[in-house]
């Protein structure tokens, strides 16, 4: 074996010679080992033994295409992921060079196909676990952001989310409410049916609670056995028409050890309305609500206050607060 045949057995690539027909007319031993055909197999036969069906019709056009105007290039479009198919039927990941052989008036076309398998295998796993880890960071954003006793949002994402939809409401010039609610004489549960029954009964307020919000409204559990709702768009009339409907839902809940009922404390926030000039809006309305709250509780229980039915609160100071 010369050297020039040699360089043709052992290039690293599987080269394949096809005449302008598309008949095959030589291959190396990187072919055989690669397509596992052997050359008798493959020579004399169309190309098209090597391309998985569903890409024959395509490829035929092409092939016709590039005979009208070879040059060395790669086959198929850069982003195209070519593949080859095996004598058992197989596919393999390949990237194909073609090169255009004058040998007088014929035209031959070598074929220089690589196997990329390897490199795409590890491509796609590259990717399975890059889509794993942004689904998991998506799972712990929801973790991070979550109660893990009742699923509502924690406190701190309740903040954040609040201070921005203050923010949006201002600019709308919406007014917001917010309600504080607190379960009556909750320590009785733990006290008589244990802490267990007592994380059950609040995983069922939250889930009560749910249940009544309405689409846009925020839900937390703000501590223990308190929660917090801002109501977007929902001024004092709707907020009292609202914490009602969460006054009953938690007096109905069925399946508790005894039945529980809340207290609520409600503020309502008016954009443009004045406040005191040094306060956070957000800390003030939560100052506000917890006041009306108290108010709640000593008023006997199961029942709402509005802080606008306080002395000395909403709207009585000064300052108007850019938020
Ligand atoms: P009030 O009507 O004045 O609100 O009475 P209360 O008993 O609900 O209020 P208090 O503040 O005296 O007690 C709150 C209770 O809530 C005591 C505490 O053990 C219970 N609690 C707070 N967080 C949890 C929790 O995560 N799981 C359970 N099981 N109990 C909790
Ligand atoms: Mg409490
Ligand atoms: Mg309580």
């Amino acid at each position: 074996m010369d050297l020039y045949q040699n360089i043709f057995e052992q290039t690293p690539d599987a080269l394949v010679v096809v005449d302008r027909a598309g008949i095959m007319t030589h291959a190396n031993a990187r072919a055989e080992f690669m397509l596992g055909y052997t050359r008798a197999e493959m020579i004399g036969q169309p190309i098209e033994m090597l391309i998985p069906e569903r890409y024959l019709p395509q490829h035929a056009e092409n092939r016709i295409r590039y005979t009208a105007q070879p040059q060395v290039r790669r086959m198929g479009m850069l982003a195209t992921e070519l593949v080859a198919r095996c004598r058992d039927g197989s596919e393999l990941a390949v990237d194909i060079m073609l090169s255009p052989l004058h040998a007088g008036k014929d035209l031959y076309i070598l074929c220089a196909v690589r196997d990329v398998s390897s490199q795409r295998a590890a491509r796609e796993e590259l990717q399975r676990r890059t889509e794993e880890l942004e689904q998991l960071h998506q799972q712990l954003k929801v973790l991070a952001s979550r109660d893990s006793l009742t699923g509502l949002f924690n406190r701190r994402t309740f903040r954040e989310q609040a201070e921005w939809l203050l923010r949006n409401a201002a600019r709308r010039g919406e007014p917001v409410s917010l309600l504080m609610i607190d379960l009556d004489f909750f320590k009785r549960v733990n006290d008589q049916f244990g802490h267990v029954a007592g994380d059950r009964a609040l995983a069922s307020v939250a889930s009560a609670m749910m249940q009544t919000c309405r689409q846009n409204d925020l839900a937390c559990r703000y501590g223990g056995e308190e929660f917090a709702v801002l109501l977007p768009d929902t001024d004092e009339a709707g907020s009292l028409g609202v914490a009602e409907n969460f006054r009953q839902a938690i007096q109905s809940i069925a399946g508790l050890p005894i039945a529980l009922t809340a207290s609520i404390g409600i503020v309502s926030y008016q954009p443009g309305q004045f406040i005191a000039a040094d306060s956070d809006l957000f800390v003030d309305l939560i100052n506000q609500a917890d006041r009306a709250l108290y108010a709640a509780k000593s008023q006997g229980r199961n029942c709402i206050c509005h802080a606008s039915s306080l002395a000395g609160t909403a709207g009585s100071t000064r300052q108007q607060v850019t938020v």
